[in-house]
C-alpha cells in the first residue's frame, strides 16, 4: 500500500475524493486532496447541485499518537437551486473529529 492509500484510508477518503499527494516536511505529512466528481449534493437537502466554485482550504490534525497532518483541499462550493451556495461538507472533517480547519 503507497501513501496515498494509507492516507484515504486513515482520513476516510473514498470517491469523489481523492488523494493526490503526500508530502512530509519538517516531521509534518501534507496530503493534497482533490474532488474528483462533477457534481455535488446540497448539504443541507442532499438534492443535485452544481459545482459553482472551488474553494482552498486546509485543515490541521494533532494527535499526540501520530505525526501532525495538514490537509490541503479545493473544495467545492455547492450551488442548490433552494438553499444557495454552500461549501460541501469534508469527508476527514466527519470522520476524524480532530481537524480544525485554518483560515
Ligand atoms: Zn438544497
Amino acid at each position: 500500500m503507497d501513501e496515498r492509500e494509507l492516507f484515504a484510508r486513515r482520513l476516510g477518503i473514498s470517491l469523489p475524493w481523492h488523494v493526490e499527494e503526500v508530502e512530509m516536511v519538517d516531521g509534518v505529512y501534507i496530503v493534497f486532496v482533490i474532488y474528483v466528481g462533477t457534481l455535488v449534493y446540497c448539504p443541507t437537502c442532499d438534492k443535485k447541485a452544481d459545482i459553482h466554485k472551488v474553494e482552498k482550504c486546509s485543515w490541521r490534525h494533532i494527535n499526540e499518537s501520530e505525526e501532525p497532518t495538514i490537509i490541503h483541499c479545493d473544495v467545492p462550493i455547492a450551488r442548490c437551486k433552494k438553499h444557495g451556495m454552500m461549501q460541501i461538507e469534508v469527508p476527514w472533517a466527519l470522520f476524524h473529529k480532530g481537524f480544525t480547519e485554518i483560515k
